[in-house]
């Protein structure tokens, strides 16, 4: 064959191989992939480095270059928000990704939204999206334990896994899940349960609702209780957040903790269980319009609602562990403070 003819024939078949790619590219679902951070974006300095790494270091376009295999279950397309150790999410950030989110989702192309996040506060982002993503489009919240460079890196078979579920039509109006470890869990039940090991997210006394097997994404449940499409917090308009914390109960604790926080204008205060102390300190919080929401350390189990604390104009948390107490007091507050308004609010979400 001439060197021409070699040339031409070469040419013709990167034009046909282009064509093929584009047509089974527009065949494919479209997934939004939002970026945060967290140890699925980080590095250490050699591949036995499991737990020491540094955040932010791995950019969108690494993420997709080191996964082939994505495009042929998606059309991924990045939105980054951040590159962040998960233990610097803040307010505005949370509002950037759920108004984020909502404008993608809203897009009749857009097939679902995954999110990477580090873990360490993913279940309370995973949550806050579960209250205020207005779709019923596919929500994943993706992270992983070990980081990008590791000799047995997760992010990259979670990442995978998340856009797969994405894309799968059964993942629809369930509400924001959280993949990692071939593990399907509801951000409403979903926490961090380990330090350290690959199987730290569990969602205690509920279980999961499906795994991410090779044959298929398999879904056994779905969660109760309003979340996304239903909910009614709208975050579109809204610059700010009020401000809420957690005070821990313990032996001995003093009420220094509770005081400081009425000092500085707090609107809520989530308790990880009690202390004698905080009787006093609580009432004089509740006089000057502080609710108080009562959530336990345990981190698993119901708070009852008493007949003491109803009357004392508290409210509790239900099996909302503090930190996702939190989160959903402080959008609970952009629309009343009334206690039996926010225990509705708690019995529902
Ligand atoms: N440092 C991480 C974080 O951003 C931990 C992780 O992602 O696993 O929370």
């Amino acid at each position: 064959m001439s060197s021409a003819l070699s040339r031409l024939t070469g040419v013709l078949f990167a034009v046909l191989c282009a064509g093929a790619v584009a047509l089974q590219g527009q065949e494919l679902p479209k997934v939004k992939l939002f970026t945060t951070g967290g140890t699925i974006q980080s590095k250490g300095s050699h591949r036995l480095k499991l737990s020491e790494y540094s955040d932010g270091r791995v950019q969108p376009s690494e993420l997709l270059a080191d996964l082939p295999e994505l495009t042929s279950v998606a059309r991924v397309e990045v939105v980054e928000i951040s590159n962040i150790g998960s233990g610097g999410m803040n307010t505005d950030l949370l509002l950037k990704l759920a108004k984020g989110l909502n404008a993608e989702l809203a897009k009749p192309d857009v097939t679902g939204a995954v999110v990477t996040h580090g873990t360490g506060t993913l279940e309370e982002t995973a949550y806050f999206l579960h209250l205020t993503v207005k779709s019923k489009k596919p929500v994943v919240v993706v992270g992983a334990m070990r980081p990008w460079t590791a000799i047995s890196r997760d992010g990259l078979f979670n990442l995978y896994n998340a856009v797969r579920t994405a894309v799968t039509p059964e993942a629809a109006g369930k509400g924001v899940l959280v993949v990692l470890n071939d593990t399907i869990h509801s951000a409403r039940f979903v926490t961090k349960n380990s330090t350290y090991r690959v199987e730290t997210f569990v969602a205690r006394e509920i279980g999961p609702l499906g795994f991410t097997d090779s044959d298929r994404v398999v879904f056994y449940r779905t969660p109760l209780g309003k979340h996304t499409a239903e909910s009614e917090f709208d975050v579109s308009s809204l610059e700010s957040l009020p401000q809420v914390d957690v005070i821990y109960g313990y032996q001995e604790a003093s009420r220094a903790g509770i005081d400081a926080l009425v000092a500085e204008g707090v609107k809520g205060i989530v308790l990880a269980d009690g202390s004698p102390a905080y009787r006093a300190a609580l009432l004089e919080a509740q006089a000057k319009g502080v609710v108080i929401v009562q959530s336990d350390r345990k981190g698993s189990g119901r708070v009852l609602l008493s007949d003491g604390s109803a009357a004392r104009g508290q409210v509790t948390a239900d099996n909302l562990n503090p930190q996702k107490a939190r989160i959903l007091l402080r959008l609970a507050l952009t629309k009343t403070t009334q206690p039996k308004e926010l225990q509705r609010i708690f019995n529902e979400y």
